[in-house]
């Protein structure tokens, strides 16, 4: 017999470094839709579509089980450890909101990192600025990451690349 080869779903895409699990889900969940006929169809057929939600939102409590890990990862074609990643360690607090960026990192790729919300990050390492916790021209906070759709401010649409100019070094 043939060994099985483990192939990618067709709407399996591949997690960034360090990359939120928000994030993540959210370019999932708009890829799925390009895929898959009915959107949202994958999180609802194996009952995890509240979970998501949480998670969205870094809302750990409780914490994700190796089970609930496993059965996403199936459906999304992730190893259970990779998923993981995505995650806070368990002993890690999560600043739930403000979400917060690094604009300079967000211009260098695209996307939101896990690291922005641990109450234990003072700034960005990398670039030794402080994080934006709203937009600096009219204030408005940032949606949650699984939102970040066109990389911008909600309100007045500024990109958040073109905020860099106005991040605090610490
Ligand atoms: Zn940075
Ligand atoms: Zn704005």
């Amino acid at each position: 017999m043939e060994p099985e080869v483990l192939q990618n779903p067709p709407w399996y895409i591949e997690p960034k470094e360090g990359e939120s699990i928000s994030h993540y889900f959210g370019r999932f969940r708009r890829h799925e839709a390009v895929c898959v006929s009915s959107p949202g169809t994958l999180s609802k057929a194996v009952g995890i579509g509240p979970v998501l939600a949480r998670w969205e939102k870094f809302r750990f409590n409780p914490f994700p089980s190796q089970k609930e890990l496993e059965a996403i990862g199936k459906l999304i074609g992730l190893d259970a450890d990779r998923i993981a990643q995505m995650l806070p360690s368990k002993g890690e607090k999560m600043k739930l909101e403000p979400i917060r960026l690094c604009a300079v990192c967000y211009a260098e790729q695209a996307y939101h990192r896990l690291e922005w919300q641990f109450q234990s990050t003072v700034g960005c390492d990398r670039h030794k600025l402080r994080l934006l916790s709203e937009c600096p021209f009219c204030k408005e906070r940032f949606a949650i990451p699984a939102l970040w759709e066109q990389g911008e401010c909600n309100k007045c649409h500024t990109p958040f690349r073109s905020m860099k100019k106005r991040q605090k070094a610490y």
